[in-house]
């Protein structure tokens, strides 16, 4: 066993000369074929803030690990995850052995003895499980065929090559293993299991060993020029195979930033230098969101999980990206000449220096750089519209890939450039411009709530022990007003002194943002923050995770970092666990928690909701099936509250059927926008008798001490 090792090139005399050449030439191929992509995907805007390069570092170690070899991520679809993990370290495994080999022969002597064996072994052993991913993925794909798959031909031609490859290796193996002479290892053929099973049936089916010596070199001839053909075809291509290297490149290069925030940029600028707003040509977006393009592997775990594909609407955010990635190859090679064409006349045209007597000569300017529009003709309107924003998609997204930020880019181009958008989303922008908040027809003031609490406005007294910012909803509509007026009470049963901005407080801006006008979202963040400095104010408590999420993530973007925000979930818990309230009033209920996705999925707050709903007496929480990172959402989100649902089922309508479908007397949840549109959603279903919304503020005050 000591002396057990394999001859690289066994039986092929001129091997280095053919491999290593051939593979140069395909080194050579590949950097030449990334060098054009990267000049592509530079057509995009600069201006993506990277932040800390050894964060960066440290951050692409630890995703490497947990979702790249460990696959944690594509593992929460469990079925095309096993298959995507057997191919991804069969691929991975053959890499390696490669160059083990190779440094082996070359470098440093070191596979032999049992070392050698077990490598072997393992090997072979990974290698059949690709095969088996291979299996799975061709039944999934062509047997099966699940909605979000679509079939195209180089998704076949990537399973065939693996296939073919893996299968052409043992073959070599299994052809040397027949000869007469196979060298040090042959006595334990075994451990090299694929290529001992091969060698059998090499046997069986007649091939004498000396045939099997001759076919040898044509089947190794096969399996090398198959192998680095496929990289060659990956280079000219750029297909689905790109992925292996495009993803993990785009995961290193993501934004870091809070998931809920979404970029920011200088209006007046780029008025000033007449730069796109927002993205309607393929160069208004900016690099990373085409890079995304790259490392997206259209494998649907987005469109799977978003809500507008799952109630019929024409979003599929694997489209948006696919999309994207159409227009970059076809349009993308124009726009790059046509750039490279304008910096070559800048550069050339420098104006020539003003002689004595003589006006300076003009500088040649530029042609713009024009490109075919997107919005209306690749991607539709209705598309762009129907986003929800509640970041599903980037939450299954195993490549980190956001097709969220392409969609309000394009929102905003139809906003501030085209001045086009849903009439409702008109009306209320104009509402929020004119009067500072989203409540259109409201007969409130934002000071008439709490007109009979013993709660006054910051600017009368400053003596608050937090800020509770109420919200456009809880201080103008209605239904959340009894949201505000529970918070209140819950606040004062704690001996917690609220203060509150009252007529000082305009909304937060996020309806603004997220429907696209990025123009009147700076101008109210900014109004806010200096209201918020010129009270000093320290923690801000929220009832609505809009205004947390803005307040908390976006904020920052303009000088507002000089407060804590903290959801009224969170401190609600917070004055529990402290022992600084207690519930001993009992709501005999069954009830089940909604997850709002900006409190969720864009803040990470799953725990504290559920944590306050389990101190509430006789309360109990049955959970939905879609809940936590995979909660679906109400529909309200990204201004779709004020929209028109025209196309597809109600989402709210989707939620609710689940919602009830618990056995629950009603569902719970933490955000004005879930609750307006769940209490709409009974009303449509005839629900009223059975079946309520609440909200957790409301619940707590219930179970105050009576
Ligand atoms: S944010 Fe939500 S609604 Fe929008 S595309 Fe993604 S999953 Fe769909
Ligand atoms: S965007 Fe992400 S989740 Fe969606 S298809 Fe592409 S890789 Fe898959």
């Amino acid at each position: 066993m000591a002396e057990a090792s394999r001859e690289l090139f066994w039986n092929i005399p001129l091997g280095p000369w053919i491999v290593y050449p051939l593979a140069a030439i395909a080194v050579i191929i590949f950097a030449w074929a990334s060098y054009r992509r990267y000049r592509l995907i530079a057509i995009g805007k600069r201006g993506v803030p990277m932040g800390s390069w050894s964060q960066r570092i440290v951050n692409f170690i630890g995703v490497g690990i947990v979702d790249g070899f460990l696959h944690k991520r594509i593992f929460r679809d469990a079925y095309p995850g096993l298959m995507h993990f057997f191919i991804f370290w069969g691929c991975l495994v053959f890499l390696i052995a490669t160059a083990a080999e190779t440094i082996n022969k070359y470098v440093f002597h070191y596979l032999y003895g049992p070392t050698y064996l077990v490598v072997s072994a393992y090997v072979d052993i990974i290698g059949l499980l690709a095969l088996v991913g291979i299996a799975i993925a061709a039944w999934r794909r062509y047997i099966q065929r699940p909605k979000r798959l679509d079939n195209k031909p180089e998704d076949a031609i990537a399973l065939i090559l693996i296939a073919v490859i893996v299968i052409s290796g043992y073959l070599v193996e299994g052809l040397r293993f027949a000869s007469p002479d196979p060298g040090k290892d042959a006595a334990y053929a075994y451990w090299s299991t694929g290529g001992w099973v091969f060698s059998l049936f090499i046997s069986l089916i007649g091939i004498n060993p000396p045939l099997a010596v001759a076919l040898h070199p044509w089947a190794w001839g096969f399996h090398v020029l198959l192998s680095i053909g496929a990289v060659i075809y990956v280079s000219v291509t750029f297909s689905r195979f790109t992925h292996i290297l495009m993803s993990p490149i785009n995961v290193f290069l993501r934004p870091f930033k809070p998931r809920g925030q979404l970029d920011s940029f200088d209006i007046e600028k780029a008025i000033e230098k007449g730069e796109p707003l927002g993205a309607n040509q393929i160069h208004h977006f900016n690099w990373k969101h085409l890079l995304d393009t790259d490392g997206c592997t259209r494998c649907g775990r987005c469109q799977d999980q978003c809500p507008a594909n799952f109630t019929g609407k024409p979003l599929s955010p694997k489209k948006i990206v696919q999309d994207l990635r159409t227009e970059l190859n076809i349009n993308g090679p124009k726009v790059r000449a046509a750039m490279d064409k304008a910096a070559g006349v800048v550069k050339k045209a420098k104006p020539a220096p003003a002689t004595e007597g003589q006006a300076p000569a003009e500088a040649a300017t530029p042609e713009p750089i024009n490109a075919p529009t997107i919005i209306g003709s690749r991607i539709s309107e209705d598309e762009i519209w129907s986003c929800t924003t509640c970041a599903a998609c980037l939450e299954a997204c195993p490549a980190f890939i956001d097709p969220l930020g392409k969609i309000v880019e394009m929102r905003r181009n139809l906003v501030l450039e085209q001045t086009k958008m849903p009439e409702t989303a008109q009306t209320i922008l104009k509402c929020i411009e004119d009067r500072g908040h989203s409540c259109r027809g409201t007969l409130f003031s934002r000071t008439d709530w709490y007109s009979g609490l013993s709660i006054k406005a910051l600017a009368d007294d400053s003596r608050a022990d937090i800020l509770y910012w109420t919200g456009c909803a809880a201080s103008l509509e209605d239904r959340s007003i009894k949201v505000a007026t529970a918070f209140a009470k819950v606040a004062r049963a704690s001996g917690v002194k609220l203060g509150v901005l009252g007529a000082e407080e305009s909304c937060c801006g996020d309806p603004a943002r997220r429907m696209g006008n990025e123009y009147l979202f700076q101008m109210l963040a900014m109004k806010n923050i200096e209201t918020l400095k010129t009270h000093g104010v320290k923690t801000i408590v929220t009832t609505c995770p809009h205004c947390f999420n803005t307040l908390k993530n976006e904020y920052p973007q303009f000088g507002g970092d000089f407060y804590e925000v903290v959801s009224h979930t969170e401190f609600i818990g917070r004055l529990i666990d402290e022992s600084r309230l207690k519930l001993t009033g009992e709501v005999d209920k069954k009830l089940t928690y909604h997850d709002s996705c900006y409190l969720g999925r864009h803040n990470g707050i799953y725990l504290p909701p559920r944590h306050v709903l389990g101190t509430i007496p006789k309360a109990q929480l049955v959970e939905m099936k879609r809940r936590n990172q995979k909660g679906f959402c109400c529909g309200g989100g990204g201004g779709r509250f004020w929209m028109e649902e025209r196309i597809g089922k109600r989402i709210s309508e989707e939620r609710i059927e689940e919602a009830i479908g618990t056995g629950a007397d009603l569902v719970a949840t933490a955000c004005p926008y879930c609750l307006q549109m769940f209490e709409d959603a009974i009303k449509a279903k005839g629900a009223e008798e059975k079946f309520r919304a609440r909200d957790i503020a409301e619940l707590v005050a219930e179970a105050l001490p009576k």
